[in-house]
């Protein structure tokens, strides 16, 4: 890794690499407006995973594109190393627009046909004039390639997509975005198209890249097997039709999840083990499957109609409001310790979490453990 530019000390630190303050998202569309994101607050560090989960439709992915400078907010903030994205100068922007790299999930769609993998990778750092000659671009690629172990990268540099598999047309994806020296990598889905076994390896060297060259992701996936493979050192915020209902580091979450939501999440994931599949199923069984539509909300808490804890009268009359949880410090790179949205479990907050089947059936050890793989 030694021959990929390294950040200087003005990068490190533990200030927020991307803010999203009060993010809003509505789309004005024929059958009326469609609040897609509601008021969003989520912080990355230099360095941190911040895995966005939920199902789809929820606001992952619009939140994603704000937070890359993809489509303008209709309220609230993207910061980027503090400074509101909205008001930055050209140069600024410029800037933030190298910092900010985004990985689409379609690693088919995402590279041109027509273009070898020397001439995608090279593309930005020629525009840029970051290299001054063919034989410079070609070291440069192939340190790219290198970086995301496409080796020797000579048998791929004049390969075009259709020779690639699946796996290594995502690699180039990665390969592409590094080579404009990012801060930040939002991914959306990245993983989710790939075989297993290939998803794991490229989930292993995006975690080489975070440890190595302190890049923050922000990484968005329905898959909570994924999210707590990639993100153990790191957060997870549950997201439930545009808002976030839980957040926290990542062992809390999926070891001792609170919000009814992120049970039935939890209670999702294909369990090897019948025992605990049992388990998780009887502590997370939905009132219905259907979701609501984002046009006509329900009352008070969206969730109420499918939630299994449902109080007429308390759930269904205000909103509870995202709020923290359990007393606990933040944890060292979390945006603010563990934060929940439901009425009945900060009432009953008292309670012995050791009292919760879920935390009982799916224990807070180690994101390879049996229970779950990527
Ligand atoms: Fe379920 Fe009520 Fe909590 Fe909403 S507020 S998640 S309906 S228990």
């Amino acid at each position: 890794m030694s021959d990929v530019p390294t950040r200087g000390p003005e990068t490190a630190g533990s200030e927020p690499l991307l803010k999203l303050s009060g993010l809003e998202q509505v789309f004005d569309t024929g059958k009326g407006e469609v609040p897609a994101v509601g008021g969003v607050d989520l912080e990355v560090r230099p360095g941190k995973v911040l895995c966005l989960v939920g199902e789809s439709g929820c606001g992952k992915t619009t939140t994603a594109r704000a937070a890359a400078g993809l489509t303008k907010p209709t309220g609230g903030t993207v910061a980027f190393r503090g400074k509101d994205v909205s008001r930055m100068s050209s140069a600024e922007r410029l800037a933030y627009r190298r910092a900010v790299q985004f990985i689409h999930q379609d690693p088919y769609a995402a590279l041109n046909p027509t273009r070898t993998v020397f001439s995608t990778l090279t593309a930005g750092l020629r525009r840029h004039k970051q290299v001054r000659s063919k034989a410079e671009a070609r070291e440069k690629a192939g340190e790219l390639l290198r970086l995301v172990d496409l080796t020797p990268p000579e048998s791929y540099l004049d390969s075009y997509p259709h020779q690639l598999s699946g796996g290594q047309r995502q690699r180039v994806n990665v390969a592409r975005s590094l080579a404009m020296n990012p801060e930040l990598l939002i991914c959306d889905e990245s993983t989710s198209m790939l075989d297993v076994s290939i998803r794991v390896s490229l989930l292993n060297t995006l975690g080489k890249l975070r440890d190595e060259l302190d890049v923050g992701f922000l990484f968005i996936t329905h898959d909570l097997a994924v999210a707590k493979y990639f993100a153990w050192d790191g957060e997870i915020a549950v997201m439930y039709l545009g808002k976030v209902v839980e957040h926290g580091p990542t062992p809390e979450v999926i070891g001792n999840p609170q919000h009814p939501y992120t049970k039935a999440l939890i209670g999702a994931v294909c369990e090897p083990d019948p025992d605990l599949a049992r388990a998780n199923r009887a502590a997370s069984e939905l009132r219905s499957a259907d979701i609501p539509s984002l046009t006509a909300l329900p009352s008070g808490c969206a969730f109420h109609p499918r939630c299994p804890a449902y109080e007429p009268g308390l759930c269904d009359d205000a909103e509870p409001p995202l709020i923290r949880f359990g007393g606990r410090p933040a944890a060292p790179g979390a945006a603010g310790g563990r934060r929940l949205a439901c009425h009945v479990v900060s009432r009953d907050h008292g309670r012995s979490p050791s009292d919760d089947p879920a935390e009982s059936a799916l224990g807070s050890g180690s994101p390879r453990g049996a229970a779950w793989s990527a």
